[in-house]
């Protein structure tokens, strides 16, 4: 089954490149483009992680993400934090907020997935590979008996000479 995650993005852009990534490597993705529905929806989709922008009007990732480690059943959920910030103080205010991971915009899209796959234990590609398809084994041709090779002496020419 498709691990899910949660994308909360208020840029639309950003919203619909998310989850056509996630989807592209086969997560199931949901996007809530109003972070002031992001714990509600959490609660609905139960996701297996959620990817959460920081900057958005209305609330931020910060308090979002306060929001969801105080909550006894959500806190499990871990949570990969975007931002257009990278400095060093962006990252400890994330982290101490409760973000499991962050990456910073522009994204790099492989990382990006890295970083998914890293923060969802069975993530779709790191699973065991699928299984060989079942083949019969190949039955070994028995040597065709040679039919052409039978020889028939040739009679003995008797010949009688008086
Ligand atoms: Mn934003």
């Amino acid at each position: 089954m498709a691990k899910r995650v949660l994308v909360v993005e208020d840029n639309e852009l950003n919203l619909k490149l998310f989850c056509d990534l996630l989807r592209a490597h086969d997560f199931a993705a949901e996007p809530v483009s109003d972070g002031r529905e992001a714990v509600a929806r959490a609660r609905d989709f139960a996701p297996d992680l959620i990817v959460m922008d920081i900057q958005m009007p209305h609330v931020t990732g910060y308090d979002l993400i306060r929001e969801l480690k105080r909550d006894a059943e959500l806190r499990r959920i871990p949570i990969m934090a975007v931002t257009a910030y990278a400095g060093r103080e962006d990252e400890e205010r994330i982290r101490s907020a409760g973000a499991d991971a962050y990456v910073s915009k522009p994204i790099s899209l492989m990382r990006f997935i890295e970083e998914v796959r890293a923060l969802i234990p069975a993530a779709p590609e790191a699973e065991m590979p699928a299984p060989e398809p079942e083949s019969a084994p190949e039955l070994a041709l028995e040597p065709q008996p040679d039919t052409d090779a039978t020889d028939t002496p040739d009679a003995p020419e008797t010949e009688a000479r008086d």
